[in-house]
């Protein structure tokens, strides 16, 4: 598998010697919560300081951004600080405002990345920008539309491009609230080697005590830099409280992150390996995912039996299943004693379920 970048990009030419840092509150809510964390946030690793001015949010009456009035605190936060600054954009008049304040970077929203129209809106108003652009994955995991946002950005001359992984809606309960989908962002760096790739661990969590954790495992997996919410007073945030850190947190998480940098042989072997972990580990917190919910539907059908007063074993059932996944199985360069082996513990985990409950 190819993960060293090949070609330079807007990226390497910022020349850090860490990956990208965004930071800064979901919301800008005042000047001075804005310049408050701008302040603590300065002489850090962070390289762009981010605030939403105008908020998507699920349902109307909510906190919906304080608009315009915020690009000037943002400019204010890039005279006293030196950070760059970050915003959503939403629309033309979005992409005109921001222009006009000099914001450096400029993102599209999760739920603007799903419209086609939308994001053709925001290419033609960004066209030949020298900002850099960088496009949130849609709400839902579809990589096409994903690309196809990037694609007409890139139609448009704009050239400092990158993606935000921020996961993906689900209606399964789910310890995320955006879960990851790794093969996602994994697919698209394997096609796209040298289109930069943030991730945000902040909109996947929904949580900040599990910031630390998708921050490492993206690390593990090259993305090349980080977006996370922070704020002063987290708790009383006025949009996306629960996931938000603290600059001193921040800062904590930046020091206790592992970064595998791509310098010799001998740290390459190292990143490839920690790379296929991080994707073992993921496929192994699926199979976990997936057989808890296998046990589930078991259970169902036990207490079914147990109201037609059925007996457990339907042995023409379980060789049906058998015999399907040895097939299955060998089309994936699965051996058969293997399935065998691995749908017999299967099997005896789900009458063991289905008695306690017939005989609970
Ligand atoms: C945000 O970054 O504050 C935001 C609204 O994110 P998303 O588009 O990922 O929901
Ligand atoms: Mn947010």
């Amino acid at each position: 598998m190819e993960n060293s970048k090949q070609m330079r990009t807007w990226l390497d030419d910022l020349g850090l010697n860490h990956p990208l840092v965004i930071a800064g509150p979901c919301s800008a809510e005042t000047e001075d919560q804005v310049l408050k964390i701008a302040h603590e946030l300065k002489d850090t690793d962070v390289n762009y300081f981010r605030a939403g001015i105008w908020k998507p949010r699920t349902r109307p009456g909510n906190f919906e951004g304080v608009g315009a009035l915020g690009l000037k605190w943002l400019q204010k936060v890039k005279e006293e600080t030196g950070l760059k600054t970050a915003t959503e954009v939403a629309n033309r008049a979005h992409v005109e405002l921001a222009l006009e304040h000099d914001i450096d970077l400029l993102w599209i929203g999760a739920r603007s990345t799903v419209s086609p129209f939308i994001v053709q809106e925001i290419a033609d108003a960004l066209q030949g920008t020298d900002k850099i652009v960088l496009v949130k994955n849609p709400v839902n995991p579809d990589l096409s539309l994903w690309l196809g946002a990037v694609e007409r950005l890139s139609t448009a001359n704009i050239k400092k491009l990158g993606v935000i992984h921020r996961g993906f809606s689900t209606y399964e309960k789910s310890k995320y609230r955006n879960i990851p989908e790794w093969q996602l962002p994994i697919e698209l760096q394997t096609k796209f080697p040298d289109l930069p790739i943030i991730n945000d661990p902040s909109h996947i969590t929904g949580n900040r005590d599990m910031i630390f954790d998708v921050s490492q495992t993206a690390l593990d997996l090259n993305f090349d830099g980080l977006i996370i919410e922070t704020h002063c007073d987290p708790d009383n945030a006025w949009s996306d409280a629960a996931q938000q850190v603290t600059p001193k947190v921040l800062i904590q998480i930046m020091k206790d992150l592992q970064i595998r940098k791509e310098s010799n042989e001998e740290a390459e072997y190292k990143n490839q390996l920690s790379n296929l972990r991080a994707q073992i580990d993921i496929i192994d917190g699926q199979l976990i995912d997936s057989l808890g919910r296998r046990m589930k539907i078991s259970d169902g059908i036990g207490t079914l039996k147990k109201q037609k007063n059925v007996a457990v074993l339907q042995s023409n059932r379980w060789n049906q299943i058998l015999g399907a996944m040895i097939l299955e199985g060998e089309s994936k360069g699965l051996s058969e004693e293997f399935v065998l082996r691995l749908f017999k513990a299967i099997h005896q985990e789900s009458i063991n379920h289905q008695e306690k409950i017939i005989n609970g």
